[in-house]
């Protein structure tokens, strides 16, 4: 706007933030709401729609708060770029909307989000063919290669039953074979584990989980780690290769997935999970002792079935995750023997509350098989190892003791 040229008072406010830097030396970045991004000179505008220079046009293809907080994941990876997205699974759906085509090939580890399972199987039927096997063993996952597989698809400690994938030696077979690497680092987060470090090519963070912490806005992530080499990936359509080879993936995702299907992060989600990113290594911290405790307790106990937990000697990726992992995070599970009705169980608890979250500050359980599992069936479920009493337990950051009384008032 010229300064020199006198407006109406509505036209005045209306366009005066444009009149001067709007940051203020802010310590928080400041929720930018706007929708749509106006510039001067019309000839900019274009230069920043062909991406010949930086700046935003429309909410749904990027946003200032959303930016910040992608750099603030993408320093947290020690990744190349990242994507913001309004959930975790709209971060996980973008892999088959931006970069598969029919007749190719997934290969995905059998043990995941209940709902990470449901998108497979769309996909299958949408004619990309998925095969599932246990990641826990590379051999697994190298005999379902074939000539068509695109992408690799691993969970680090899967939920609920706490596997953790031969993540080190899928990623040298990956990059042997110029595979994509997918890993969902949700449950290990950036602060216990970067999948950079096992040759990841893109990272997935459910922001909504141990990132933002507060269990109070939903968003997800994908980071390009800069590993990968996309000149090799056969489904870079022609227009995104007028960019450096290293950001062609999110080049396309960031057009095919992220605009064209539109699961764009909103700037208050944004400031939230900023807000709660910046004590996520605390909250951490705390929940990976607390779950320690809690394992150790439960483990000793014998009312109790099962208890999954990495950080117990005896479970069988124990060593792995000691060598991988700073802690071995907040999420454990565990079944009780029959005789203890696990709803009952439940309703004895009195801190724990029945929900299903993950990564909150307060703990929180819930019965597997019941709920999130509930849709795929007891045969699927069996398939996965999760029994009918498996009580998944995100771990909080309350006192210890407290905690520990709790589940032990609650056995009876
Ligand atoms: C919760 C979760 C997701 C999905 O995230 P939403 O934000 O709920 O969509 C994906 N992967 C894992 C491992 C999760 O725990």
């Amino acid at each position: 706007m010229d300064k020199a040229r006198k407006f109406g008072f509505t036209t005045t406010i209306l366009h005066s933030d444009r009149q001067k830097a709007i940051e203020h030396g802010s310590l928080h970045k400041p929720i930018h709401t706007a929708v749509a991004y106006g510039y001067k000179d019309a000839r900019e505008l274009a230069e920043v729609f062909q991406g010949k220079k930086p700046g935003y046009r429309y909410g749904r293809q990027g946003n200032p708060t959303v930016s910040a907080l992608e750099d603030k994941i993408t320093r947290m990876e020690d990744g190349l770029v990242t994507l913001c997205f309004s959930t975790g699974m709209a971060a996980i759906g973008a892999l088959a909307q931006g970069l598969l085509r029919a007749g190719d090939h997934v290969v995905s580890s059998s043990f995941l989000f209940g709902n990470t399972n449901s998108l497979w199987q769309t996909v299958d039927l949408q004619g990309m063919p998925v095969s599932f096997v246990d990641p826990t063993d590379v051999a697994n996952v190298e005999r379902a290669l074939q000539p068509n597989t695109r992408l690799v698809f691993v969970e680090t400690i899967a939920n609920p039953r706490t596997q953790v994938a031969d993540l080190e030696r899928i990623g040298a077979l990956c990059r042997e074979r110029g595979i994509l690497y997918v890993v969902d680092n949700t449950m290990t987060s950036p602060y216990l584990f970067r999948p950079n470090a096992v040759g990841a090519s893109l990272v997935i963070n459910a922001l909504t989980k141990s990132i933002a912490g507060h269990g109070n806005a939903l968003g997800g992530s994908l980071t390009d780690t800069g590993l990968f080499d996309w000149t090799q990936f056969p489904n870079i359509a022609t227009s995104y290769k007028r960019f450096p080879p290293q950001h062609w993936g999110i080049a396309q995702l960031r057009a095919k997935a992220l605009r064209d299907f539109g699961g764009a992060l909103g700037p208050e989600a944004a400031h939230h999970i900023s807000v709660g990113a910046e004590t996520m290594a605390l909250r951490i911290e705390r929940e990976s002792a607390n779950a320690l405790a809690l394992a150790k307790m439960l483990d000793a106990d014998d009312r109790i079935a099962a208890v999954y937990y990495p950080g117990l000697p005896h479970h069988p990726q124990h060593a792995i995750s000691t060598k991988l992992f700073r802690a071995y995070g907040g999420m454990l599970s565990f079944e009780l023997k029959p005789g203890i009705d696990c709803f009952d169980y439940m309703n004895r608890l009195q801190i724990a509350v029945p929900a299903s979250n993950l990564g909150d500050t307060r703990t929180l359980v819930i019965p597997v098989a019941h709920t999130i599992f509930h849709e795929m069936g007891p045969e699927r479920r069996a398939s996965m190892g999760i029994a009918e009493s498996l009580i998944r337990v995100s771990v909080g950051i309350e006192d210890t003791e407290d905690l520990l009384e709790d589940f032990k008032q609650a056995l009876g």
